[in-house]
This record gives C-alpha cells, sequence and structure tokens, in this order.
C-alpha cells in the first residue's frame, strides 16, 4: 500500500495551559494535518483499503472535516469524489472540499438525510461510501495518534479529547489497549446539545437525541457508534459536557496561548484542560487531542457559517 496520506503531528507541551492546571500538559496538534483535523487519518486508510479493494468512486457525508478528508483522499488517490452535507456546515468547508476537486452537494436539514442519499448512492452506482466515523478501517487510521505520542516517549495518564460519532475516540481507546495504557484515565468531552455519548453512558444503554443543538457542528452526531459505546463502557471512559460559550472561550484562549485557530469542538476539549484539570489530582501527565477543524474564521462575514470567535 502507497504511504499514508496523514502526516506525523507535533506534540506541544503547552506552557501556558501547564501553568494553569500545575502539571504538565501536551497537546498533540492534529490542528496541523494537510486538511486541518485528524480525520485524514482513519478516512485516509478507509481509502487507501477501499482504492486497494477495487474501489472507482468514493462518496461521504459529512458535517465539514470528513469531507474535507474524504476530498483530499480523493484527489491524492486520483479518485473522483462526492461529498453529502447538509444545512449549517460551513462555508470554509465546503471551499476546501471544492478545492481538493471534490463535488458537493446539498443534501438537506442533517446529517441523516446526507448519508441517506451518500449511502443511495453507494449502493446505486457502487461507489465506496466513506463513513465519517463508523468503520473498523477508520478507528485503525485514528488509532495512529496514540501509536505517535508512545513513540515520542510520552506515556499519558491522562487523555482528553472530543466526541461526535465516536470514530476518534475508539480510535484512541484502540491505541491505548495496543500500547498497554489501558489505565489511561480518558475524559471524553461534547457540547450540550451534541451529548449523544454522555447520554447514552447516563442511561445505560445508547439513546439518538432529537435534534443537534450547538455551535460544535462538527460533534453534532445524533447517535453515536456501537463501537465508541462498548469501549467507553469497559474503559470506564468520564464522559463531560461543556457549554458552546465554554467551548468558544477556549477557542478564543487557544488562539492567543498558541496562535492556530480550532473549531469549538476542539474548543470542548481545550475548555477541560484549561478550566477543569485542578479537579482530576490523578492526573501527572495530560494529553490533549487539539482535533481541529476548518470551519472557524477570524470574522463571520467571510464565512458565512462559520462560527465567530468571541471578541
Ligand atoms: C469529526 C470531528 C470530531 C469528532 O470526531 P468523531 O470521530 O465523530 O467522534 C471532533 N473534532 C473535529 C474537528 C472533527 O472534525
Amino acid at each position: 500500500m502507497s504511504a499514508e496520506l496523514h502526516v506525523n503531528t507535533p506534540l506541544w507541551h503547552s506552557l501556558p495551559i501547564s501553568r494553569l492546571a500545575g502539571k504538565p500538559v501536551y497537546l498533540k496538534m492534529e490542528a496541523l494535518q494537510p486538511v486541518g483535523s485528524f480525520k485524514i487519518r482513519g478516512i485516509g486508510l478507509l481509502c487507501q483499503k477501499a482504492l486497494a479493494a477495487g474501489a472507482k468512486q468514493f462518496v461521504s457525508s459529512s458535517g465539514g472535516n470528513a469531507g474535507v478528508a474524504a476530498a483530499y483522499a480523493g484527489r491524492e488517490l486520483g479518485i473522483k469524489t462526492t461529498v453529502y452535507v447538509f444545512a449549517g456546515v460551513p462555508e470554509t468547508a465546503k471551499l476546501r472540499m471544492q478545492e481538493f476537486g471534490a463535488e458537493v452537494v446539498m443534501a438537506g436539514p442533517s446529517w441523516a438525510e446526507a448519508h441517506a442519499m451518500a449511502s443511495e448512492l453507494a449502493e446505486k452506482q457502487g461507489a465506496f461510501y466513506v463513513h465519517p466515523f463508523d468503520h473498523p478501517d477508520l478507528w485503525a487510521g485514528h488509532s495512529t495518534l496514540v501509536d505517535e505520542v508512545v513513540a515520542s516517549g510520552y506515556r499519558p495518564n491522562l487523555v482528553i479529547a472530543s466526541v461526535g460519532g465516536g470514530g476518534l475516540l475508539t480510535g484512541i481507546l484502540d491505541g491505548l489497549d495496543r500500547h498497554s495504557l489501558r489505565t489511561t484515565k480518558v475524559i471524553a468531552v461534547e457540547t450540550y446539545g451534541t451529548d449523544s455519548l454522555h447520554q447514552s453512558l447516563q442511561a445505560g444503554q445508547q439513546i439518538t437525541l432529537p435534534r443537534i443543538n450547538s455551535v460544535a457542528k462538527t460533534l453534532g452526531a445524533a447517535r453515536v457508534c456501537d463501537a465508541v459505546f462498548e469501549r467507553a463502557v469497559r474503559h470506564k471512559v468520564e464522559s463531560l459536557v461543556v457549554t458552546d460559550e465554554q467551548a468558544l472561550k477556549a477557542c478564543r484562549q487557544f488562539a492567543l496561548d498558541h496562535r492556530v485557530l480550532v473549531e469549538p469542538a476542539a474548543g470542548a476539549a481545550l475548555s477541560v484542560a484549561y478550566e477543569q484539570l485542578g479537579s482530576v489530582p490523578q492526573a501527572s501527565d495530560v494529553l490533549v487531542v487539539v482535533c481541529g477543524g476548518v470551519g472557524i474564521a477570524l470574522r463571520d462575514d467571510i464565512f458565512a457559517y462559520a462560527p465567530r470567535l468571541p471578541d
């Protein structure tokens, strides 16, 4: 198989966050992937395997970053790619997909319609469906993030990451398992209005949110994948929910501290690092997965749907 489509991202020691937390906090800088998020790890591997198995066309359904990653993979692998998007997907994300040569089609009000249309195209035209979060090859790709951290010599005993449909968290938990880091505590973060994992864990069974209501669009999966629910229960993942305001505030502070713009999806995990690490005394070596995201802009008059950083 050809070389990986993702890059080995930097592991930054965050002095500002470490100072606040009173302990070393490291950042896995997935915002610095060529597509702006970790998504290319899983989607890159998924698409490479699909191509090796004979795929002639890719089709994806996406709130933004999965579509950008699919478009990038399609371009790199020379495969025609179609992405079904839905209302509220940031203009900046759609532009990135088109820039990478993908066809972008508006599917309807929510991810459910995009998913249905993408699945139908896959069935009718024999295109390969690049699911945004639910496939074993995708999780295997995401898990390389943990391989890189461990290879650098850092063995965190606390990992903080945000959760949408749960592909990222599934990969992280599999990666921790592979490196015998089963006692490493994991905090999974969602925003109110996207908290499908949190509500599922509270209910002791998977629930489906009636609607998505948060500025963190890329965390907006009404129902998480089975794999993440099972693993989260087994690993005793701690699930936290933050407000949109907390996520946006963390995005702004992070831009000031580290000069990188990230989506509220990443701000959710960062807000726990900024605000709540003091209350996790047993965590001595912290890793925050800065998942990134292209759906962010300095000014909302440039990209009409991108969340704007608060003043
Ligand atoms: C997709 C995405 C998430 C959530 O990942 P899941 O695998 O759906 O849980 C978080 N942050 C960003 C920036 C994303 O693109």
